[in-house]
Order: structure tokens, then sequence, then C-alpha cells
């Protein structure tokens, strides 16, 4: 017989445990709304694949997990409560304007609003030595990481926007990029092809493929092995870095039914975090935005927590007086307009 589903009643419920969500739930937990936070791993999100930051105010150097720890340890001071090792199926806003958050063991989270910061994935080359060298010399992030490869010479692989933007931003701290593509002119932008071409530092090599990542499992990368695709000539590039720009995705699978998004998938938001379905707030990686930080993502979460616990004022006050009318439904969802709608 199947058994009854479970359904569990919260304020607001926090899809994502990475900087955005963790940032959320501080906010959400601090001004005294009860909040799940619902993780498919465990708290840190992308601080779990990044050895060292150097870039988040107060902290000059942090181990990407030590900042994950530090999060989650403020996060449930305020009482957010943690499920770890639980993953989201979707997110569905209901008839009577709540939200069942439907995990992968068919719980229910019931809750006038959510904040979905189930961030993007990076697309990966899939080559032998990529993940082993993961934080150790490979990286998926210029902004981040190009700090740590001063004087170091690097391989981007890639041949759209970010590649050649990031080859450019590269040779501010390296002695020597190398931007690797698979064909023989870029999609780039020509505006970005030129900088590329303009730059000294920058060495393309045309229809080549990275092969394998080669290193030592105690210093890092030390080279990547190379195949070019028209000569069948091999060979091994000496390189302690690769940065590899061949696409992002964001997580938005969770999110049911339509919601307004850029080209890319990313989602879009108004200035209150709010998407293009009332009481769905997104922060972080899955916004349609210029940059993807830690501070960002707190940024972005900062506002969406104090968004939503507006909202959900409202949302309950529209419930309790039985409001059905157009005009005060119509103040709740036009707050998605312009975070005007929420003083
Ligand atoms: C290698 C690397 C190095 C970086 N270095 C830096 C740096 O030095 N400085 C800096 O500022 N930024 C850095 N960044 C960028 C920064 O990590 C991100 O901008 C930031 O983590 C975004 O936070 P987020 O919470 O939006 O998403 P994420 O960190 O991606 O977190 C999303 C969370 O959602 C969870 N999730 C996804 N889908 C589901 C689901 N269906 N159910 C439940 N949970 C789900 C994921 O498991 C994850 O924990 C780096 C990124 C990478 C990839």
């Amino acid at each position: 017989m199947k058994q009854p589903t479970t359904v569990r009643e919260y304020d607001v419920v926090i899809v994502g445990a990475g900087p955005a969500g963790m940032t959320a739930a501080l906010y959400t937990g601090r001004a005294m709304l009860r909040t799940a936070v619902l993780e498919r791993g465990f708290p840190g999100g992308e601080l779990l694949n990044t050895e060292y930051l150097d870039d988040v105010p107060g902290f000059p150097k942090i181990l990407g997990h030590e900042l994950a720890e530090k999060f989650a340890t403020h996060a449930k001071q305020f009482g957010a409560e943690f499920f770890e090792t639980t993953g989201v199926a979707s997110v569905t806003k209901m008839p009577d304007g709540y939200f069942h958050t439907e995990t992968e063991n068919g719980e229910i989270f019931r809750s006038p609003a959510t904040i979905v910061t189930s961030g993007g994935t990076p697309i990966k080359l899939g080559i032998p030595g990529e993940l082993e060298y993961a934080g150790k010399g490979v990286s998926y992030c210029a902004i981040c990481d190009a700090a740590f490869f001063k004087q170091q010479v690097v391989a981007v692989v890639g041949g759209g926007d970010a590649a050649c933007e990031e080859a450019d931003f590269l040779t501010r701290y390296a002695s020597k990029v190398y931007l690797i593509h698979r064909r023989n002119e870029f999609r780039a932008s020509k505006i970005l092809q030129q900088h590329v071409f303009d730059n000294p530092k920058i060495e393309v090599i045309w229809d080549t493929v990275a092969e394998k990542v080669e290193g030592n499992p105690q210093t890092g990368m030390t080279g990547l092995r190379l195949h070019n695709l028209i000569t069948q000539k091999r060979w091994l590039l000496d390189a302690t870095g690769l940065f590899v720009f061949i696409g992002f995705r964001p997580n938005t699978g969770v999110i049911a039914g339509h919601f307004e998004h850029d080209v890319m998938g990313y989602v879009l938001t108004d200035s209150a975090m709010m998407s293009s379905i009332p009481g769905l707030f997104v922060a972080g990686d899955l916004r349609a935005q210029l940059t993807r930080q830690v501070t960002t993502a707190s940024g972005d979460a900062t506002t969406a927590a104090i968004a939503a616990d507006k909202y959900i004022t409202r949302f309950k006050e529209m419930e309790r007086t039985n409001s059905t009318d157009a005009s005060t439904r119509s103040a709740l969802e036009s707050s998605h307009v312009s975070a005007g709608g929420y003083t």
C-alpha cells in the first residue's frame, strides 16, 4: 500500500546550501521565519570544490570548506533547519498560492515563499586528470583563481566569449597563456577576439583538444597533453594551470512551470530577486547577472530573504483576512515588478 506523503509546513523553503542558500537562511532565520534548507549533498556548494579563496571580504585567505562551515554554523545559529542529502525534485506553485517543494524521497515541504539557490554546473572536459587536479591547477573561474598563477604558464580551453575574455584577464597574472580551441575560428564576439589577437602574452593553438592533465598529486598540475585534430600531432604542454570555459549550466530543472529566463537559461528576476513566479525568489549563480562570485551570491540572497519576508507577511495578511479581491492580490504579485512594492 502507498505510504501517505509527509507534508511539512515552513514559512520559507530554501533549495540549495551554497553561499546563496546559507546567506538566505541566515537572514530568514534572523527574521524569525521557520526556515528549511534542502541540500542534495552537504552545505557549501562550489566552496567545497574550491581550495583557497582570497577575495571574500574579511578573509584574506581561507579554505573553501572552512568558509562553508562558517556559513552553515552562522545560519544554524539563527534557527534555520538544514536537511542534508535531501535532493529536491520539484518546486511547484499550487492553486492556493503555497509552494510544494518535493524531495526526491517524495516528502513535501509546504511554504508561502521559496528561495531557489541551486547554482549551476561548469561543463567539464571529461578528460583524465581533470577532476583529480581540480583546485590543484584546474579551474573553472579566472576571476577566482587567476591570482594564484602569478608568473606561471597556463592553458585556457574554449572558443566562446568566456574563454577569450578570461584568457585576456589571466594575462594580468600569468607569464604566458595558451588558448586552446578545437576549431580554427572562435565563436566569441569580434571585439573579444581582437583583444586576444592583440595580446602578446596569448598564443592561440587552433584545431586542438586537451587529452589529459598531468601532474603530481602533492604539488599539483604540471602539464597538459594536447592533440592536433588536423596534423594528428600529440604533445605535452608545460603548464601549471588549466582554465576550462566550455559552458556553464544553470540548475533550473527543479522549477516546475514557466519562468522567465535569458538565452542561456539563467533565471530573470526583478531587483527584489523575485522571479516571474510570484513568491519564488532566486539568488546566486542561478540568476541572470554579470558575474558569479561568493559575494554576489550572498548579496542576492540577502535581498531575496528580506523580500521573501515582506512577501510572506503580505501573503499571510491576505490569507487571514480571506481577501480574494483583485487589488490585494495584485499588490502581492506586483511586488515582483519593483522592490518598491515591498516598502
Ligand atoms: C572551482 C571554482 C572556484 C571558485 N572560486 C571562487 C573564489 O575564489 N571566489 C569567489 O568569490 N567565487 C568563487 N567561485 C564562484 C562561487 O563559488 C560561486 O559563485 C558561488 O558558490 C555561488 O553560490 P550559489 O549558492 O549560488 O551556488 P552553489 O555554490 O553552486 O550552490 C548550489 C547548491 O545547491 C545544491 N543543489 C543543486 N541542485 C539541488 C537540488 N535539486 N536539490 C537540493 N540541492 C541542490 C548544490 O548541491 C549546491 O550545494 C568559484 C567557483 C568554482 C566552480
